[in-house]
């Protein structure tokens, strides 16, 4: 018999479930409701329309209705809103919301991809119109067409997400001055505090006024106020505070909801109800990691979820390993990925764990265009099982932090990792890869071989005056150091050994970790007991310091910074 599926939501897990059934089943009848005027749009790349990389919001659309019709017979119903799912009768109740009619609508399957709108706070000022959301092609137009007719010259955007940095970075690109405000102490909370200090600066170098630590208060139509009583110029406002998913629909119908909000599913995308299947932002799903629910909202599981949900409803079966999070970012002149959990989030899963933060050349330091990689590897003990990764640099971060997600997925473990064979030529990295260094010196940690102290702890050891020995040559020293660390070089530390105690700790830096990691193992093969390396080095703790020291005018703990 003939399938009938309906599918409500035409973009990311809409469209890809519709296009799947279809390669599936050339007979079924494949219905897409979508209650905007487009279907099949990239999300992604709507904050690229206010910089003008994507150069017409027409662009941004990559498939019309009519052409769902002639390549794929899949009837997209845009503008047409469902308003009801009618379980008993199989049914749903559509809206158009061009005339206002409403009719109903069977199904054999029906799946649900409805998303998560964007929350609005209730606070004052809140629905003025230049305040603004974006989720899809109309909101960014509505925005950039805003920006140009009242000619603003500054833009408050609020949330520091993925949603909000990219509109942020997109705007200020575009010329306007635009102001960052983040109620956490970071912007994007997948990477750690340390980790984000690194994209703090890259936003203040680039001109973008961000306040981390307080949040919206008010908004006034020239200005927005926040927690802290701040008054920050803004002609517009563009709220990114994060998305609530899209349930109503399938609430009103009795379906069930998990303890994150989102829809419930099973391992195939089936609802509470074995005819009705969810996919996307409007689901909570499993995480691999912390074994609890969670809502990743992002486009690339909505899609494998797509897919898997018509695979089922066709007898394919899927397996269901869950979701680790991976994601990556392009901000200004460097690119940020991560995958799995940090370390604040392995702490939160109450999972024992440990770290290392390496920053290694990307490529053969000989080679144009090498950068430092940062690199932070997140491992359980005492399995030293793979837990996650978060990578910032200039160049190829995503290869580094794709591997990882590759390895979580197998359930490897750093012993795996130290030995992954990777391609290698100077051009494209090194021939020992940035993640199988880092695999090292967490293995030498772990069975301890070897201790650091993190980049967070260092102005603590300053302010108690502890020994820290700066490794770096005579010259590097003179250009910047810590205040009160002592210069004894690799190259001459042989020769200076009683100038290093025993009878105390000793922590030791150079510039990117490598000099260091050098002298802390040679003088634990020489009897010393208290040696640390400072993780992230003389660049990592400038990197650290320097958004922290410029917003809080506090007292610096260098005497110069050096960030190359
Ligand atoms: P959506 O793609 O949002 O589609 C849901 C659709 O359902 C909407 O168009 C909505 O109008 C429609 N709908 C809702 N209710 C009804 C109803 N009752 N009747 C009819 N239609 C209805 N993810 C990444 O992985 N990487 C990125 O770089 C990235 N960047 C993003 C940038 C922006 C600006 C945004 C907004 C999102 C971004 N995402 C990114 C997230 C990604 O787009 C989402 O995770 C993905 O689109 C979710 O797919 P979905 O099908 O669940 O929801």
């Amino acid at each position: 018999m003939r399938k009938k599926v309906l599918i409500i939501g035409g973009v990311a897990g809409g469209a890809s479930t519709a296009a799947r059934i279809r390669r599936l089943d050339e007979q079924a009848e494949i219905v897409m409701f979508e209650k905007g005027p487009h279907v099949s749009f990239s999300n992604c790349s709507l904050p690229y329309y206010l910089s003008g990389i994507v150069e017409t919001s027409d662009e941004l659309v990559l498939l019309s209705p009519e052409m769902f019709k002639k390549r794929y017979n899949i009837e997209a119903r845009v503008n047409h809103e469902v308003i009801k799912i009618n379980r008993n009768e199989k049914s749903v109740t559509v809206k158009n919301l061009l005339d206002d009619e409403t009719y109903e609508e069977e199904y054999d399957k029906l799946v649900i991809s409805t998303g998560a709108e964007p929350i609005r706070p209730n606070i004052e000022g809140v629905d003025q119109d230049h305040v603004f959301t974006i989720r899809n092609v109309g909101d960014i137009e509505n925005l950039h067409t805003y920006l140009r007719q009242q000619a603003v010259e500054h833009v408050a955007v609020v949330g520091g997400g993925f949603i909000g940095v990219e509109v942020a970075e997109n705007l200020q690109l575009a010329g306007y001055d635009v102001s960052l405000v983040e109620f956490a102490k970071q912007i994007m909370m997948p990477f750690d505090f340390d980790m984000a200090q690194i994209l703090h600066k890259e936003m203040l170098n680039h001109g973008v006024n961000l306040i981390v630590d307080d949040g919206l208060a008010k908004i006034r139509e020239d200005a927005i106020e926040t927690n802290s009583g701040r008054k920050i110029t803004a002609e517009a406002v563009v709220l990114a505070i994060g998305v609530r998913p899209e349930t109503t629909l399938a609430e009103e119908a009795g379906l069930d909801i998990g303890e994150t909000g989102g829809i419930r599913v099973d391992a195939n995308y089936r609802t509470s109800d074995p005819d009705i299947y969810a996919v996307g932002d409007a689901i909570e799903v499993y995480h691999r990691l912390t074994h609890k629910p969670t809502r990743p909202a992002l486009a690339g599981p909505a899609q494998k979820q797509a897919r898997a949900a018509a695979d089922h409803m066709y007898g394919i079966p899927n397996r269901n390993r869950g979701v680790i999070g991976s994601s990556s970012i392009k901000l200004f002149d460097l690119y940020a990925a991560s995958t799995g959990l940090n370390a604040r989030t392995a702490e939160q899963a109450g999972i024992n764990y440990d770290s290392v933060y390496v920053m290694p050349s990307d490529k053969v330091g000989l080679m144009p265009d090498s950068h430092p990689l940062h690199f932070k590897l997140v491992y359980e003990v005492p399995t030293g099982k793979i837990l996650g990764a978060q990578a910032i640099g200039k160049g190829n971060v995503d290869k580094r932090v794709d591997v990882i997600a590759a390895m979580i997925s197998m359930d490897a473990t750093l012993e795996d990792l130290k030995d992954l064979e990777l391609s290698y030529s100077p051009m494209l990295g090194t021939a020992k890869d940035v993640v199988n260094q880092a695999a090292l010196v967490a293995l030498n940690q772990l069975h301890g071989r070897y201790k650091e102290v993190k980049v967070s702890e260092v102005r603590a050891l300053v302010e108690q005056n502890a020994f820290i020995i700066d490794a770096r040559e005579k010259k590097e020293y003179g250009a910047g150091h810590l205040k009160n660390a002592v210069n004894i070089p690799l190259s001459e530390f042989r020769e200076r050994l009683d100038e290093i105690p025993k009878d105390k700790p000793v922590y030791i830096h150079c510039r990117s970790g490598q000099r260091s990691y050098n002298m802390v193992m040679a003088l634990e093969n020489l009897g010393y007991r208290n040696v640390y390396n400072i993780s992230g080095s003389y660049l990592g703790i400038c990197l650290y310091e320097y958004f922290q020291d410029v917003t809080t005018g506090r007292e610096k703990i260098v005497t110069e910074y050096n960030f190359n």
